[in-house]
């Protein structure tokens, strides 16, 4: 499944995490193993960004859970994607389902800094996904082909994105997708860039599926043919989040 695409694995640690948990954290990414077919990004806070980037093993890679669409300037509060490069960020996870709800933030605006975190030579995992009530109106296909949509209006080149599709019914409720409900959707929405944006790009763009991923299920959704990896919440936490990167073993 997914040949040619590199499984992707990466933890949202959200709000959480300490200097003495971060250890802990990197203990058990340092033991592993960590399949070398699989690519692993953890997703930090700001403030732990560059400790976790220094005490990183190698093959771990590193993300900002969010940054703004300019370069510096009177914006409290914000990074842009030139400090995180400044410091060797090269990830970025921008529209989360909770950026969206908690946070308001837009289709638009999550484009504009999808655009400018790739202009800025950022690696960008873009997060979409229906809610409950979206998915219960038959709505879900028109919702994130919406949001994918809003990123295809601002950019050209895929090649540093990867799509996590993150149904917010199934984060953090430990009320995970099935796998063919991920696999729907994930088909459907491959199906459309190919139309919409280009075949190519629908063969080759990684598609994630994030929302109560756990040792106990990710094998049955990563061996479906368009599920291309995971984007793990809680679970990114614990020593279990192992075992997520090497579903596919
Ligand atoms: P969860 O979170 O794995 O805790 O459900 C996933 C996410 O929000 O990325």
């Amino acid at each position: 499944p997914g040949m040619a695409r590199k499984f992707v694995v990466g933890g949202n640690w959200k709000m959480n995490g300490n200097k003495k948990q971060i250890d802990e954290i990197l203990g058990f990414l340092k033991t592993g193993p960590l399949n070398a077919d699989t690519e692993v990004i953890v997703g930090v806070p700001a403030v732990y960004l560059d400790y976790v980037k220094c005490n990183a093993p190698p093959n771990v890679e590193v993300a900002a859970q969010n940054c703004y669409k300019a370069e510096k300037g009177a914006f409290t509060g914000e990074i842009s994607p030139m400090m995180l490069k400044d410091i060797g960020v090269c990830w970025v996870i921008l529209g989360h389902s909770e950026r969206r709800q908690i946070f308001g933030e837009s289709d638009e605006l999550i484009a504009e800094k999808v655009a400018f975190a790739l202009e800025n030579g950022l690696k960008v995992i873009a997060c979409i996904g229906e809610t409950l009530n979206e998915r219960e109106a038959g709505k879900t296909e028109e919702v994130v082909f919406r949001q994918t949509q809003a990123i295809a209006d601002k950019i050209k080149d895929w090649t540093n994105v990867v799509i996590a599709y993150e149904p917010v019914w199934a984060i953090g409720t430990g009320k995970t997708a099935t796998p063919e409900q991920a696999q729907d959707v994930h088909k459907a929405l491959r199906c459309y860039i190919s139309e919409k944006i280009s075949p190519n790009v629908a063969e080759s763009v990684r598609i994630q599926y994030g929302g109560s991923v756990t040792a106990a299920n990710c094998k049955d959704l990563g061996a479906k043919p368009d599920i291309d990896g995971f984007l793990v919440g809680g679970a990114s936490l614990k020593p279990e989040f192992v075992q997520i990167v090497n579903a596919r073993q």
